[in-house]
């Protein structure tokens, strides 16, 4: 008979996914990966800029992790930081082992430095196409290791509330061909939400569905006000949202406006290197200000091939406009990037609801607090992917400390229609006009109020029914916006304008979970 717990359900195939396959199947277990799409399609292989690892002579883990308390303004976890930042050469060596060819200079591991991180620890491969190695290898690695493979299947639903020998509901990309499966332990490795926004840096697959099923299945979300929005992602009507990397910054290139100042300056003591949320916000002020659709990344001062060797992806991509960028300025804009919140977890990757794993940015294992320190994030989906493999191994019944702060939520049964024309667009609308850069009590309350109208067609009527893509999509955005609502402060990411200030009394997670959820199973 086949024991359900040695084989887990890993959902998701960027790199926490893969790597959790991989650990797992080096441990003896036999898991088995879906993807909703193809296997190499995830925000993974876009990351450009690196993973940050303090492995350098002048660094050590102590200066990564103060660095990403500082970053998380008031919100990090101190002991899964501390996780994070020490055991990420270890996380680097298994890259490494498995064939990651990271840039090197003299036969060492190069780095390069990004915004917040007081050294440079960003590590990188084939210049600026370091997600794409990453993935590569791992996919690689994963096919000549025979683990399943499920691909353009979605998980949509999980009975159960993902105890072992759970079922699984999973259907095509499209929603169609529903079927169940006994799933043993799941790990949701399903990735962020950015493409729910109207402006986003993020692929396609990036719709949040994973923190959508978990809350249906009555686990606990933390965090989710906080979306980080990148400041620097290539602006040109129609063209497609193709991300500056910060590493650019990081070598020297400089903000501009229109007229050719430099508004970052005086804003900030790091200026352009400032964290993104004062970058994105400079940005967003600067584009209303002016009424100029843009702003300019000057890189003209970075030595030309330098410039080239560091950055090819960007370079390819910027002479397809024909631009060169020790030439001339790359117009940019800022986007949603990176979420923050999601699916709340412990050290070992468990959630509140027995036999449910998450890992990667599906996770909230509360390293980034209320702002992701750049380059933070390829790691966390190691460093935790590495903890939930083992955690399968040798499962320990425990749970995550729960927030200060729990808003339970009652979420209506609509008609069913999950095709409804239109209704992801609105989504993304009203994700970038309400829930955005600069938040207000107003917009969100108007946001929550259509978010409802959509969910009260889209959601399933009944019980038994199954929630398609396009419901999973209104409940992940009506997830962040009653969060965003909730904090009435401004912290890290989240800005509100009627809350401009930090407030000590918000110094807090919040948590949002069903109100019929099964709460604190034992
Ligand atoms: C343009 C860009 C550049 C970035 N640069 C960097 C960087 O330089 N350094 C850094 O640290 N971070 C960077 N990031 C962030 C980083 O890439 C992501 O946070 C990280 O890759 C997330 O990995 P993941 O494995 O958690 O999720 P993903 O890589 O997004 O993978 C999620 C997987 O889940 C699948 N999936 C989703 N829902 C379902 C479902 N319901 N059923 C089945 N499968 C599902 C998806 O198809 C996908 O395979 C960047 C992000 C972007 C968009």
């Amino acid at each position: 008979m086949r024991d359900p717990a040695s084989r887990p359900f890993v959902v998701g195939t960027g790199i926490a996914g893969l790597y959790v396959a991989l650990r797992c199947r080096e441990l003896g277990l036999r898991p088995t990966l879906i993807t909703k799409s193809r296997l190499e399609e995830a925000t993974t292989r876009y990351a450009q800029g690196g993973i940050a690892a303090a492995i350098g002579p002048d660094d050590s883990p102590a200066l990564h992790l103060k660095d990403t308390i500082r970053a998380g303004a008031g919100l990090v976890d101190p002991a899964a930081a501390k996780a994070l930042c020490y055991e990420a050469p270890a996380r680097i060596a298994d890259l490494v082992r498995y064939g990651v060819p990271f840039d090197t200079v003299e036969g060492q591991i190069a780095s390069g430095r990004e915004a917040a991180h007081s050294r440079a620890r960003i590590l990188h491969a084939g210049g600026d196409a370091t997600g794409l190695s990453i993935e590569e290898t791992l996919k690689r690695r994963v096919l000549d290791a025979g683990i399943e493979v499920r691909e353009r299947t979605a998980l949509r639903r999980l009975k159960s509330g993902g105890r072992p020998g759970t079922v699984a509901v999973i259907s095509g990309e499209d929603g169609r061909n529903v079927e169940e499966t006994d799933a043993g332990p799941v790990v949701l490795a399903t990735g962020g939400a950015g493409s729910l926004y109207r402006q986003s840096s993020n692929p396609s697959v990036a719709t949040g569905e994973g923190v959508a099923i978990a809350f249906r299945a009555g686990a606990l979300l933390t965090d989710m006000e906080f979306i980080q929005f990148h400041p620097t992602v290539f602006w040109r009507e129609g063209a497609p949202r193709f991300l500056i990397t910060e590493a650019v910054r990081g070598e020297g290139a400089v903000l501009r406006n229109e007229a050719g100042e430099r508004f970052l300056v005086g804003q900030h003591r790091d200026a352009e290197l400032a964290p993104r949320d004062v970058v994105s916000r400079a940005v967003d002020r600067e584009i209303h200000r002016t009424g100029h659709p843009c702003v300019y990344l000057d890189a003209t001062g970075i030595p030309r091939d330098r410039f080239f060797a560091r950055f090819p992806s960007v370079c390819r991509f910027l002479a397809t406009y024909g631009l060169d960028p020790s030439r001339d300025w790359i117009p940019v804009t800022p986007v949603a990037h990176y979420m923050i919140g999601g699916v709340t977890t412990d050290l070992e990757g468990r959630s509140t609801l027995r036999g449910l794993y998450a890992c990667g940015e599906v996770a909230s294992t509360g390293v980034h607090g209320a702002n992701r320190l750049a380059s933070n994030s390829l790691l966390e989906g190691l460093v935790f992917g590495e903890r939930v493999a083992r955690q399968l191994v040798h499962p320990v019944a425990a749970q995550p400390a729960r927030p200060e702060r729990v808003v339970r939520l009652d979420w209506p049964s609509g008609a069913g229609r999950d095709r409804v024309p239109g209704a992801v667009d609105r989504v993304r609308d009203i994700l970038w006009d309400d829930v955005g850069i600069v938040r207000s009590g107003g917009g969100l309350r108007s946001a929550l109020e259509e978010l409802g109208e959509l969910a009260r067609s889209t959601e399933p009527g009944r019980a038994t029914e199954i929630p398609g893509p396009v419901a999973n999509a209104v409940l992940t955005a009506s997830l962040i916006a009653r969060s965003a609502l909730t904090r009435t402060e401004s912290r890290g990411a989240h800005f509100r304008s009627d809350f401009p200030k930090r407030r000590p009394a918000w110094l807090l997670h919040i948590g949002l979970e069903r109100k019929e959820s099964p709460g604190r199973p034992g």
